[in-house]
């Protein structure tokens, strides 16, 4: 097969940008799917009803007319005959097009018919009239300069070679289901030739990464399922006397959580158990008292936080309570210092040390443990599978606690994480009120910080979350310095503003958050969500700008760091479009629900919040819509890995055996 630099136009600047994308090999090139497929045929429009999709193509009869709306909206329209016939076309954030088109000129216009205003609402142009015949075009993302135009012209280099692809769908059910070969597949899918086939080469792609996906997560289940566990002598007394000994009650949620942890760690087999908790329902305790009684049972824990701050905040509260019962902490960071790290690897092989708290740095291939018996994983949608496994195979078989804020749909759990055993906190801690939630404008600032002034006035703290420009760290930032210029004139006089954003060090930030503990700085800017992790209960307000750039769940989480006592919270929605997702979280603050609102509307793509989520990332598959594939994909791989196929299969076996050297 052709090599990248073997490509014509692709020189090392488009090589840089491409493996940005993760794309480095040409085989990568072949699997980067477009998004989307137009199908450029012609709509008969006297057949079309209002709000239909339509593809027409016509005359421009004026010259656009652009509007810049804000910063990041702009609007334009034309008038446009069609066969004769005058209309309105709409359409947003295109007004770089319009000097292309000038009025006599013939081009494409794809979006939804609007007969009622005698209007087409465009989502695209096409610069040229429709082929006689239908044809279908794919749709990749453009990033970094790079175009669907050049990725194409790529891919017609590639595919005028033979290409050499391994193909994981065993043979067996290759014939079952007739797929096509996967070399057809592939060109199908970036030059489709017509409906059927494209639909046939989706379907196989789709299915390959499905099958793939379940089998390792059949596989490991299985694994699992003869995995012993550590036996431990456990008194719940001397559990209670710590529980009694909290500073609040815990919640009748919180207790039976306490309850089937302990009755787990005192089984021989294995924990493998997740808690699922809104944000802010308390499963931090949870996770604390389970420490203590694996400490009691002479094990040491790993706690694994997703971020460098959570870490920090973990590490402080596990401090003040465990300072009580001469129990020893330690923190592992990217960033701790070298000297004091290979302390801590010492007092973790010589089990001086009983809790560790960090962040990836505690599966870094230093870090051995003495005896560890517990690995907790907080918000454990961030890591991947790997990642998750890594840590917990530094002890002999050490139980495994995960916390997850982002409520799963139910069937989706079961077919995921089918092989946990599940704990759900479904109230929150006492006293706390729900959060009150508005939608807002950005034309409406002038009442956003009315707001935020009347919770500033009774002494409490906000955050905001900056807008933010995706791939531009730059503008990123004059962003934030443009929205801290706009607070400071607001409020500068009476109240401290501090700023988090993604240039600053590890020491900047964590003085900052120190500065909001404190109440030193009363309104936090922050650009990034991840950041914001943090437990502030005096903070009673959080403003959200572009909140349409979010999903539901991971909203749900964001306004998760208010409403954190028993004061009043709020959170504030600002956005101009997408108005009626966002109003579901208005009148829900249930996760569960959001998170199910989230899934038939995203689909799976953003499911867990954040898009990176390692081991959910599919490339073409997509769970929602592509559910009955999955089930059909988990059911032959059971049978697959039950029947001892994967035996006889080479290319499995060394899939497998990927697996478990990374596990
Ligand atoms: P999350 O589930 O999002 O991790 P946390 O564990 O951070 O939530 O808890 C949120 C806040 O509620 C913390 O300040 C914690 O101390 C407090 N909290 C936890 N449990 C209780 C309880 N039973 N009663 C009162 N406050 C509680
Ligand atoms: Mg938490």
């Amino acid at each position: 097969m052709k090599q990248l630099e073997e490509i014509k136009g692709l020189g090392p600047k488009t090589k840089n940008t491409l493996q940005r994308l993760g794309i480095v090999t040409s085989e990568d090139l072949l699997f980067y799917y477009p998004f989307r497929y137009d199908i450029l045929k012609k709509s008969n429009i006297e057949e079309l009803k209002q709000d239909d999709k339509i593809v027409i193509d016509g005359l421009i009869e004026s010259v656009p007319s652009v509007f810049h709306i804000n910063r990041r909206l702009d609007k334009m329209n034309f008038r446009f005959v069609i066969e004769g016939k005058l209309l309105q076309v709409v359409i947003f954030n295109r007004a770089f097009l319009k000097s292309k088109l000038s009025v006599g000129t013939t081009v494409t216009v794809i979006g939804k018919y609007d007969p009622k205003h005698n209007t087409i609402v465009a989502n695209d142009i096409y610069l040229m009239p429709l082929p006689k015949t239908p044809r279908i075009d794919p749709v990749y993302h453009s990033y970094g300069g790079i175009g669907g135009k050049q990725i194409r012209s790529y891919l017609e280099q590639i595919f005028k070679e033979d290409i050499c692809i391994t193909d994981y769908i065993p043979e067996g059910i290759r014939e079952k289901y007739q797929f096509m070969d996967k070399e057809r597949s592939l060109k199908q899918i970036h030059f489709p030739t017509n409906t059927n086939s494209l639909k046939s080469a989706l379907l196989r792609a789709k299915y390959e990464e499905l099958f793939l996906f379940m089998l390792k997560m059949n596989y490991l289940k299985q694994e699992k399922k003869h995995d012993c566990g550590l036996k431990r002598e456990l008194s719940f007394q001397k559990i209670e006397m710590f529980i009694n000994k909290l500073p609040f009650t815990l919640t009748d949620d919180q207790f039976n959580c306490v309850k089937e942890i302990y009755k787990d760690l005192k089984e021989p087999r294995r924990m493998n158990r997740l808690v699922q908790g809104d944000v802010g329902s308390g499963k931090t305790i949870v996770s604390f008292i389970a420490m203590y009684m694996n400490h009691l049972s002479g094990y040491q824990s790993a706690l694994m936080a997703p971020t460098e701050i959570l870490a920090q905040q973990h590490y402080k509260k596990l401090e003040e309570i465990f300072k009580l019962y001469q129990v020893n902490v330690a923190i592992l960071t990217g960033k701790t210092k070298a000297k004091e790290k290979k302390e801590i690897y010492e007092g973790l092989r010589k089990g001086t040390i009983s809790i560790v708290v960090g962040t990836h740095a505690l599966i870094s291939d230093g870090v051995e443990y003495q005896n560890l018996g517990l690995v907790i994983t907080d918000e454990q949608h961030r890591f991947g599978v790997n990642q998750r496994s890594n840590l917990k195979n530094k002890g002999t078989t050490p139980d495994i606690l995960y916390m997850s804020a982002t409520p799963i749909p139910r069937t989706y759990a079961l077919t995921i994480y089918g092989d946990m055993d599940v704990s759900n906190i479904h109230t929150m801690p006492n006293g706390r009120l729900p959060i009150i939630t508005t939608l807002k404008k950005n034309s409406e600032i002038r009442d956003v910080l009315e707001s935020m002034y009347q919770e500033l006035k009774k002494g409490h703290q906000v955050y905001v979350i900056a807008p933010l420009i995706e791939e531009s760290e730059k503008i990123d930032l004059e962003n934030v310095t443009l929205l801290e210029e706009k607070m400071k004139k607001a409020f500068g006089r009476f109240y401290q503003i501090g700023v988090l954003h993604g240039k600053m060090t590890p020491k900047e930030k964590e003085e900052v958050m120190l500065n909001f503990e404190q109440n030193k700085i009363q309104i936090l800017i922050s650009t990034t969500v991840v950041e914001v992790g943090v437990d502030v209960p005096n903070a009673t307000m959080i403003v959200i700008f572009d909140s349409e750039r979010f999903g539901l769940s991971a909203l749900h989480q964001l306004r998760g760091r208010v409403g954190r006592n028993d004061l009043q919270s709020y959170c504030i929605l600002i956005s101009d479009i997408e108005k009626e997702r966002l109003s579901i979280l208005t009148k829900t603050t249930d996760g569960f629900k959001i998170s199910e609102e989230d899934f038939k509307l995203r689909g799976s793509g953003d499911l867990f919040g954040v898009r990176q989520s390692g081991d959910m990332q599919f490339q073409i598959a997509d769970l929602k819509k592509d559910f009955s594939i999955l089930m059909r994909a988990k059911e032959d791989s059971e049978a697959y890995i039950s029947n001892g196929k994967i035996e006889e299969n080479e290319i499995l076996k060394g899939y497998i055996e990927q697996i478990k050297i990374l596990s």
